[in-house]
């Protein structure tokens, strides 16, 4: 018989000063029954696939025991959350067991999320019900399919234990992998309480960590401050080129080294809506679809205010070197947007012309209220070349004005100097079939909550981590919802 490996932890983040970090263990739940391992992404990250099937993995993944080397902590960090600052949040329901280092080389960091009280509780339990545990982990894997930066998922796992929300609902605890979990929020906290020793300390870390080549440039902290507003830009534009609403991006939810995190309210808009917004929270649709590239940068320019004092010492030239690098912003987003979109309609480059059809595109969408996903698909179908595509067929009814704008689209491409199949492949990784559906989401989570049925949650999981060629045996997971089916709101989850 083979060993069984657990994982083995190079925890980085402890030799940061104490007020950085909070130890705090898991508390113990009555079960650990996991309901979804991740066993592809543990071959990833070099975790022994037996190890993460075992009891003692569910054991230690839902914190009932302590891994060796393991030191949990809580992360602190503040935030602006609907633009109004919060001095005081960090990890209230999260521990960092520990960093692991992949086979090739990358670091990440093992976090329970939903794992008990923190010394950043608050007035919360630190738990997690099951419902946003399972969207999360959904979510994040089909954002990971999708190529997005993203938190990752490697287990969930049930509590037993039943936690009071709107009334008892069962309780889990997701497993997340990230590059890092340092916030925007993280480097606010000590900014704004004045410390910048500490601030500087933390870009250091950054530094070393997520950009060391950046190190040893001759402005470093400026170098790093245009890094992450190069990540966030193309991360922004890779959400608007899938119809991806975060929901709730809050300074505390933006990670600097690029990662989609927080699967909060979050969703997958159906029906393309330029002003859509899901979250039940967020009333003036602060963080609606067309806003969060602007969002993007009013986060960015607080954490241009954190770093101001260590981008020049003179105070006025500082804030020149931050406006630049957050005017900035706006060409990273928009030529990463372009891309993204000139690969969407598969032209080989993005120019004016581009521009002008999606913007064509785009409002023909809205104004015939198209689903988002199904009409870029059509236009993968328009483009096929590969005798074994299936066209989605009759899911999507194209209206006459967008037979007409084809044509103009397909003169276009026929302009291009690029090959057919090229051009079927470019579109063909730009536009999924399947995306995690919201009224798709919403079905798998109310079977595992009222009946402890998981097949659903399955079933949709496996469509996601797959979403670029369509099936017809899949059907009904490319469907728009029906009226009834309609999810019209999404909760945070805490
Ligand atoms: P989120 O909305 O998940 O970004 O969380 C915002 C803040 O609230 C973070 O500091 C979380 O740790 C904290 N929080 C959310 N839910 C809970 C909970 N159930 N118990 C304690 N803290 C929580
Ligand atoms: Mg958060």
């Amino acid at each position: 018989m083979t060993a069984i490996n657990s994982p083995t932890f190079d925890t980085t983040y402890t030799q940061l000063p104490e007020h950085f970090y909070s130890f705090a263990e898991p508390t113990s739940v009555p079960q650990a029954t996991p309901f979804a391992l991740n066993l592809a992404l543990a071959n990833e990250l070099g975790i022994d696939t037996a190890w993460l099937s075992s009891d003692a993995a569910a054991q230690a993944l839902v914190g009932n025991t302590l891994l060796a080397d393991s030191k949990p902590l809580a992360q602190a960090y503040a935030g602006h959350q609907f633009g109004s600052y919060n001095p005081q949040l960090g990890d209230g329901r999260a521990h960092l067991l520990g960093e692991i280092v992949a086979p090739n080389g990358e670091r990440f960091d093992l976090q329970l999320k939903g794992s008990g009280p923190t010394p950043y509780s608050r007035r919360g339990d630190g738990r997690s019900p099951l419902g946003p545990v399972l969207r999360e982990y959904l979510i994040s894997e089909a954002m990971a399919a999708l190529n997005v930066p993203t938190t990752r998922s490697l287990a969930a796992i049930a509590t037993g234990q039943k936690i009071l929300r709107k009334g008892a609902e069962p309780g889990a605890v997701l497993t997340r992998i990230a590059p890092s979990h340092i916030r925007i929020g993280t480097f606010e906290y000590f900014a704004m309480q004045g410390d910048q020793a500490a601030v500087k300390q933390l870009a250091d870390y950054c530094l070393q960590r997520h950009f060391p080549n950046l190190a040893q440039t001759e402005q470093p902290y400026l170098a790093l401050l245009n890094e992450v507003i190069k990540r966030q830009a193309k991360l922004i534009a890779q959400w608007q080129g899938f119809g991806f609403i975060h929901g709730v991006m809050n300074t505390d939810n933006m990670l600097i080294c690029g990662a989609t995190v927080d699967y909060g309210p979050c969703a997958f808009m159906d029906q393309f809506d330029p002003d859509k917004v899901f979250s039940a929270i967020d009333r003036q649709g602060r963080y609606r679809y067309n806003q969060q590239a602007g969002i993007g940068q009013w986060n960015l320019v607080r954490l241009a205010q954190a770093l101001l004092p260590l981008l020049h010492p003179n105070g006025e030239q500082a804030l020149a070197c931050a406006q630049q690098a957050l005017d900035a912003y706006v060409q990273h987003y928009g030529s990463a947007y372009q891309r993204v979109m000139s690969n969407k309609l598969g032209l080989s480059a993005p120019q004016a012309e581009g521009q002008a059809l999606t913007e064509q595109l785009l409002a023909i969408m809205a104004e015939h209220e198209l689903d988002f996903t199904q009409c870029f698909r059509y236009l993968v179908d328009q483009v096929a070349t590969d005798p074994t595509h299936q066209i989605i067929g009759n899911i999507f009814a194209a209206p006459d004005e967008l037979i007409l704008w084809q044509k103009q689209w397909q003169q276009r491409l026929a302009d291009d100097a690029q090959e057919p199949e090229q051009r079927y492949q470019q579109m063909n990784n730009a536009n999924p079939a399947f995306i995690a559906r919201n009224h798709q989401v919403e079905v798998a989570i109310r079977a595992a909550e009222d009946q402890q049925n998981f097949a659903p949650f399955e079933a949709l999981l496996n469509v996601v981590q797959s979403p670029w060629a369509y099936q017809p045996r899949l059907r009904s997971y490319a469907l728009a919802p029906t009226a009834a089916q309609t999810v019209k709101n999404t909760f945070c989850g805490t």
